[in-house]
């Protein structure tokens, strides 16, 4: 079994905020709970770097559009260890072996006939890089997204046939309906290919700034199909000297966000059809972070730092707020009173208590000694078929559900510590084999629990296993009574309440 999940790379105009990090802590989930079944797992993210807007910006700087790209890619970069993603590559679309990779495939797509010679004009967004269809443009002839007056130009392109994958798409998205999820988005596709698909320039004739088309040296590639090709590049030469793409492509799962749905639910799979590639499986479309309503970008100014965030509280933090707080694939909420609420209630007194508790109580009563012998059943029920239903959800990017999934059972398990007061239990002489049967039970369904959070919140998880004494992480040890817990240690707080006022 392979795994490949995908963000979009990241445009290098701008500075990573908290949108970038969204996506890539949502694909790092999905990287890290694939690992965990054992599976040959490829998580990739990167930066765009071509098109007008880097261009325009490096000149207002005085510098050449390369130099900008360097600089900001490096900051983009960073965010990934920041954040604790294990992407196993990192891709610039100036690399060369991707430019090299993008004309080969699209001289492919003209030889099989999908690429013309045309005269495009249209209104042009030039922070978008991209031409508005007339029925997505707002009042004043402003872009949606920018707000701000859209330009009309005219100019010679190659043209891509993507009238001529109409058919083939309405195909596609009747066969597969898992294509594009969630469903709203699904429809919103399909909605816009049956109100009949025009042809799209392929190419840009007056800027430089991009990948030349191999045909015409006056033209560059427009900066969404160079981009778009990204997925399949970087597969073959992320590893030198070794080709993965036999073994990862097709890729599993596109994350992208609901702005860039129409590339990649559209364009994306018409062209791969056109250079006879195999489509991806799943496209998932997330949502927006919202500030005071309004979607986080840094062209609207009302951008979340996510390092100041992780500075304070830490990444794990951060990665588990964003994906309980806004449920995966809709449109959500943040806000720092909220963070500092989930962080306390959630983090701090339902799982960082859960763990100092049963961890403290072993300790004192037993000198840190767990017995051998079964879990109380009275959990079974509550646990049986847990891990199986976790990726049963994650198999959907239901990470929302699937940590709640999860949360259900840290919440069972403080429940079942109030419901046997093992405190009692140590007073009270003959319930020694008691005492032993509910420590070991809390001891074990912690860990199946840690075990499972590990995608969410992958240093707590890791340090509170090995407080355990059972580090493996290997999905199917997620099943209540999987465990081989013999001693377990003291460990600090997990999630220290101090750190919100003391901000360290
Ligand atoms: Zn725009």
């Amino acid at each position: 079994m392979s795994f490949y999940v995908t963000t979009p790379i990241y445009y290098v105009n701008a500075a990573p905020h908290l949108g970038h990090a969204y996506t890539t802590i949502a694909a790092d989930v999905m990287a890290r709970h694939h690992r965990q079944r054992e599976e040959d797992v490829f998580f990739l993210t990167g930066t765009d770097e071509h098109g007008e807007p880097v261009a325009d910006a490096a000149h207002a700087l005085g510098i050449e559009p390369q130099q900008l790209a360097d600089r900001n890619a490096e900051r983009f970069k960073a965010l990934a260890p920041s954040i604790e993603a294990t992407n196993d590559f990192f891709i610039r679309t100036t690399d060369p072996q991707h430019e090299a990779i993008v004309q080969e495939v699209l001289a492919r797509v003209r030889e099989n006939g999908f690429v013309y010679e045309g005269t495009y004009e249209g209104w042009y967004c030039p922070r978008c890089a991209d031409f508005k269809a007339e029925n997505d443009i707002d009042e004043g002839n402003r872009c949606p997204i920018h707000h701000i007056e859209l330009t009309r130009e005219q100019e010679d392109n190659y043209f891509f046939r993507l009238s001529s994958f109409q058919q083939r798409l309405e195909e596609l998205y009747a066969e597969r309906e898992d294509f594009v999820s969630p469903r709203t988005r699904y429809n919103e596709a399909l909605s816009f290919i049956r109100s009949g698909l025009r042809d799209v320039p392929l190419t840009r004739h007056k800027l430089t700034w991009g990948v030349q088309v191999p045909w015409d040296h006056e033209h560059v590639f427009y900066v969404w199909f160079d981009a778009l090709l990204n997925y399949y590049t970087a597969l073959s030469y992320a590893n030198p000297g070794e080709d993965l793409t036999e073994r990862f492509w097709p890729a599993s799962y596109h994350l992208v966000a609901k702005d860039i749905l129409r590339f990649h639910a559209v364009y994306w799979p018409a062209l791969l059809m056109a250079a006879e590639l195999e489509l991806p499986e799943h496209i998932f479309v997330h949502g927006y972070l919202l500030m005071e309503g309004e979607k986080m970008s840094k062209s609207l100014g009302n951008v979340l730092d996510p390092f100041e965030v992780i500075e304070r509280f830490g990444a794990d933090a951060l990665r588990f707020y964003l994906l309980r707080e806004v449920p995966f694939g809709q449109d959500g909420s943040v806000s720092t009173a909220s963070f500092e609420l989930r962080y306390e209630t959630e983090l701090a007194n339902e799982l960082g208590n859960l763990a100092s508790r049963t961890i403290a109580m072993l300790v004192r009563y037993r000198e840190g000694a767990v017995t051998a012998g079964e879990v109380d059943p009275l959990l079974a029920e509550d646990f049986a078929g847990l891990p199986a239903r976790v990726a049963a959800l994650v198999d959907r990017a239901e990470l929302t559900a699937a940590l709640e999934e999860i949360w259900q059972r840290v919440r069972r398990l403080n429940r079942y510590v109030e419901e046997q007061a093992p405190w009692r239990l140590a007073k009270e002489d003959g319930r020694s084999g008691d005492l032993d049967l509910v420590l070991r039970t809390l001891a074990e369904g912690l860990r199946a629990v840690t075990v499972l959070l590990w995608p969410y919140l992958p240093a707590s998880a890791e340090r509170l296993l090995e407080a355990l004494g059972d580090p493996d992480l290997a999905l199917d040890r997620a099943e209540l009574g999987a465990g081989r817990i013999e001693r377990v240690h003291a460990i600090d707080s997990l999630f220290p309440k101090d750190r919100q006022a003391s901000g360290a």
